[in-house]
């Protein structure tokens, strides 16, 4: 049977890694995008031209319609979903909880939160056994922020991986004997585009002697652990958190 791997947002940053690693490891991958089609197209193509077999699909996974629509194009045009990654997440400029609005809360929550939950809806849906399926593998792109808060930058942030965290754990265990293994990675502080979005492009640079090893990390030592999360060799693992923080 095909390998097939949805990796949500990974036109960019630790999305675009996992998806070169995972398409190097024989996937055929569904690079997902909100709106940087250029991005897609550029890993999409660095993929087949290596051998590989890759599709752009453009959805906002914090849209129903849309995240149905994702794995029906998926279905026609790379077969049935094997693995999903729940990578795509978004963060807002830096501030404290006081000046923080519904609006605002609502957004992030929408993507984070809601976003992985459809996600995982419609990949359940086509992996468990009880629907007929065949198994499979999800993985969750939570935070070590989940467990530190990100206090005067974003606690709304923190706070979807918290509940991306408790949803790991609750999932694993729903799905355990339905052929489903459900796990998360927690990166720390990582340099992709990320940290623009929060007002603070060099975000790494100010943070990294906080961590113990003096560094930030990078998208594929994040991709590293995704991938064996995903392989067999993760079989008996599931509602399990690798942090990928250095020391943090
Ligand atoms: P990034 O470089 O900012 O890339 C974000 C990706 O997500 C892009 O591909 C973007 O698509 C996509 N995206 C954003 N909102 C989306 C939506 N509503 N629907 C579909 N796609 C969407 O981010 P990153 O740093 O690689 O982060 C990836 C994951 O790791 C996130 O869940 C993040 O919270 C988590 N994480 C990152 C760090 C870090 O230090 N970087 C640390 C801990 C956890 P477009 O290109 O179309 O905009």
């Amino acid at each position: 049977m095909e390998k097939v791997l949805i990796i949500t947002g990974s036109s960019r940053g630790i999305g675009a890694a996992t998806a070169c690693l995972a398409a190097e490891q024989g996937y055929a991958i569904c690079v997902n995008y909100l709106r940087n089609q250029e991005a897609a197209r550029s890993v999409v193509s660095s993929i087949t031209q290596a051998g590989g077999r890759a599709i752009a699909t453009a959805a906002d996974i914090a849209s129903e319609e849309d995240v149905v629509h994702l794995f029906q194009t998926v279905d026609e045009q790379l077969g049935k979903v094997t693995a999903l990654v729940n990578n795509a997440g978004t963060l807002e400029q830096q501030t404290r909880v006081e000046n923080i609005d519904a609006a605002r809360l609502n957004r992030v929550f929408a993507t984070n939160i809601t976003g992985s939950f459809l996600c995982a809806r419609e990949a359940i849906k086509r992996m468990s056994t009880k629907h007929g399926g065949a198994g499979g593998a999800i993985v969750n792109v939570s935070s070590v922020a989940s467990r530190l808060g990100s206090p005067g930058e974003y606690v709304d942030y923190a706070a979807s991986k918290g509940a991306i965290d408790t949803m790991t754990i609750g999932l694993a265990k729903e799905v355990a004997d339905e052929g489903i293994r459900v796990n998360a990675v927690r990166p720390g502080f990582i340099y992709t585009d990320i940290h623009a979005s929060g007002g603070e492009p060099n975000r790494v640079e100010r943070v990294k002697e906080s961590v113990p090893m003096k560094r930030g990390g990078h998208a594929i030592e994040v991709a590293n652990a995704i991938l064996w999360l995903l392989s067999a060799e993760a079989s008996y693992t599931t509602g399990a958190f690798i942090d990928i923080a250095g020391g943090k």
